[in-house]
């Protein structure tokens, strides 16, 4: 069945109803009678209309009255009303009905073609009020799917990042933050100092207590490391196995240096007893740095390896100590 646009015409009068019937013979409208203002509110509620024809002039409640309680209610403040005038008086307070809401009027006795018109019209703005409002309603559907699929992706990006045992940053998450802060130190001029740490004699450390509390070492000494650094532009992260990085942009040698006393104290603090070590007897890190400013005729890899060169270096000298 054709899915009809409903109009609504308001008289007191049978013969009207009739009369404005018959002109109004297109199929694709479903007219719906009102005798009154009361039952013309009491239908609004319940359907929705594309035009209402209104008689100005009915016992109880006039035309204008009625209109003014539609504009006052949000669902049907919207409709369009067509006011239908039977006398000249009536015309003269034409006026009235448009500071009420009236968007035309039509004087009695109706001409059949400006009916069959101006219903058409509204109509085809019904219509067209009704496609627009679909794709609304389908466009915030895509909107409210891509936001899904954005938080979806967010989430599993920073999943992705994150070291699933030390809750730091991965390899891939440092990856990310040692381009851009390279590139930013490089562009600005600044200096950009990067820490390698490694637990030190992990190894044995494994091998008598355990994997299990050598995972609980390395959540600890993260947090320890974590604890040590300040400032929010300093990104902590899970280099692999018992190796940890630092990325401090725009901090020198005398800053770096400050930073891995803080970290080497915290993690003796930690007092993990380690009897398998053969020097402090418990857990502790060597730590390498390496600090310059950024050139392009450098790569960001080359101060990872300067730092681990540092590392190592710091490794020889006795372990528990940091090297620059
Ligand atoms: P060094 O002082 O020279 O660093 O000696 P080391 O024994 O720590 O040597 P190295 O750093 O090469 O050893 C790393 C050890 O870390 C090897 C492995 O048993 C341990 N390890 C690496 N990843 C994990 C991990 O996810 N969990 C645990 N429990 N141990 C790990
Ligand atoms: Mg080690």
């Amino acid at each position: 069945m054709l899915d009809q646009v409903k109009i609504l015409i308001v008289d007191d009068l049978k013969e009207n109803h009739l009369v404005m019937e018959s002109v109004l013979t297109d199929p694709e409208l479903n007219i719906i009678k009102a005798m009154s203002g009361e039952e013309a509110l009491s239908l609004c509620s319940e359907h929705e209309f594309a035009v209402i024809f209104m008689d100005v002039q009915m016992p109880n409640m006039d035309g204008f009255e009625v209109a003014e309680i539609l504009r006052s209610i949000e669902k049907t403040k919207h409709i369009p009303i067509i006011f239908v005038t039977a006398s000249s008086k009536e015309q003269k307070s034409i006026f009235k009905g448009y500071e009420v809401g009236a968007v035309d009027y039509l004087s009695k006795p109706i001409d059949p073609i400006v009916l069959r018109s101006k219903s058409k019209i509204f109509k085809e703005l019904y219509l067209q009020r009704k496609i627009i409002e679909k794709q609304v309603v389908e466009l915030e559907e895509q909107l409210n799917e891509l936001l899904k699929v954005q938080q979806e992706k967010d989430s599993l990006e920073s999943l992705s990042m994150e070291d699933g045992l030390a809750h730091i940053y991965n390899r891939r998450g440092l990856d990310k933050f040692i381009n851009m802060h390279w590139h930013n130190c490089l562009r600005y001029g600044l200096p950009f100092s990067i820490m390698m740490l490694d637990i030190d004699e992990f190894k044995s450390y494994n091998d008598n207590y355990g994997h299990l509390m050598g995972d609980e070492v390395i959540k600890e000494v993260a947090r320890a490391i974590q604890k040590s650094i300040f400032r929010p532009e300093d990104i902590v992260g899970r280099y692999g196995g018992d190796e940890f990085l630092i990325l401090m942009p725009n901090v020198g040698t005398k800053g770096a240096e400050i930073v891995a006393k803080r970290i080497l104290e915290n993690v003796m603090a930690l007092n993990i007893e380690h009897a398998f070590d053969s020097g402090r007897r418990c857990v502790t890190l060597s730590v390498g740095i390496a600090s310059l400013t950024p050139t392009r005729e450098m790569t960001s890899q080359a101060l990872i390896d300067l730092a681990d060169q540092k590392m190592y270096k710091a490794k020889r000298r006795g372990r528990n100590q940091y090297c620059i």
